[in-house]
């Protein structure tokens, strides 16, 4: 049931306008406004592109520390293998791999 804002009288949820006043009746099932539509779609929009910045962000962190991770393990073996070529090659082609995905 609707009740009319003008007069009170109750009308059918069908009804647009009031029975006994024939004021416009709104259903108070109101669909959000376009604006509000549009700005939570926006927000929405905005979360996820955050979500995959984020996303990016984080696999290129990982990556960097892989990369790290690649340039001490060298290093480690080059200390206990007393050869810096292992070093110098991990480096290099760390070094390189990181370049090219740009890093
Ligand atoms: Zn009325």
């Amino acid at each position: 049931m609707i009740r009319c804002t003008k007069c009170g009288t109750q009308n059918n949820d069908d009804d647009r306008f009031c029975c006994k006043c024939g004021q416009k009746l709104q259903s108070e099932r109101r669909p959000p406004s376009s604006k509000q539509a549009g700005e939570v779609r926006f927000l929405e929009k905005l979360s996820i592109v955050n979500l995959l910045a984020g996303r990016a962000m984080l696999k290129k962190c990982l990556e960097t520390w892989i990369y790290c991770l690649a340039v001490l393990f060298a290093a480690l073996y080059s200390v206990f293998s007393r050869s810096w070529l292992p070093l110098v090659l991990g480096v290099a082609v760390v070094g390189l791999v990181a370049w090219l995905r740009k890093i």
